[in-house]
């Protein structure tokens, strides 16, 4: 005869907890960016030996290498941030007698700690939909993975667009 076997209330609970297909979880709210979840660091890299020399075009050699960090849309699946890591070249051109970095224009304004994508995510929502700047920082988060101060977004569509009336 078998034994009956006992139950495993670790299985149990596994499906008492599952969430069906379309089952509604209010996220949380963070009220400090430490609380966030740890970004994923993606690492990237601009490096090169030499580049022309925007100014006179001759090659130019490395002189050094940096760091930059950027935010970007965060990854859904884990529900975390993503952190891009570039390592980009600094170059001296001997003709010109000037340093000069590597470009990075297409994945993020100067200065800013925000990949493009990110921004014109958070234009349109607020120049197309017509969000208020907290509720488009929240949406950001909310549905990308990515924190950025409601005071940010509102200098981007100062700086750069027009809110819908
Ligand atoms: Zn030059």
């Amino acid at each position: 005869m078998k034994k009956p076997t006992a139950p495993k209330p670790t299985a149990k609970k596994a499906i008492l907890t599952k969430l069906g297909p379309g089952e509604y979880v209010p996220d949380v709210a963070y009220q400090r960016i430490e609380d966030l979840p740890q970004p994923k660091v993606i690492r990237q890299s601009r490096n090169a030996k030499r580049r022309p020399c925007p100014h006179c075009g001759q090659p130019a050699p490395r002189d050094k290498t940096f760091l930059r960090a950027l935010y970007d849309v965060g990854d859904l699946v884990s529900g975390r941030p993503r952190l891009l890591h570039i390592t980009y070249s600094q170059h001296y051109c001997s003709r010109c007698r000037k340093y000069f970095n590597t470009d990075l224009s297409d994945v993020a304004a100067r200065q800013c700690l925000y990949t493009r994508r990110v921004q014109s995510l958070a234009m349109r929502l607020v120049v197309e939909d017509g969000l208020p700047y907290r509720t488009a920082s929240w949406h950001l988060w909310r549905d990308h993975r990515v924190f950025v101060p409601f005071a940010t977004i509102q200098n981007w569509v100062e700086a750069g667009g027009k809110k819908s009336p």
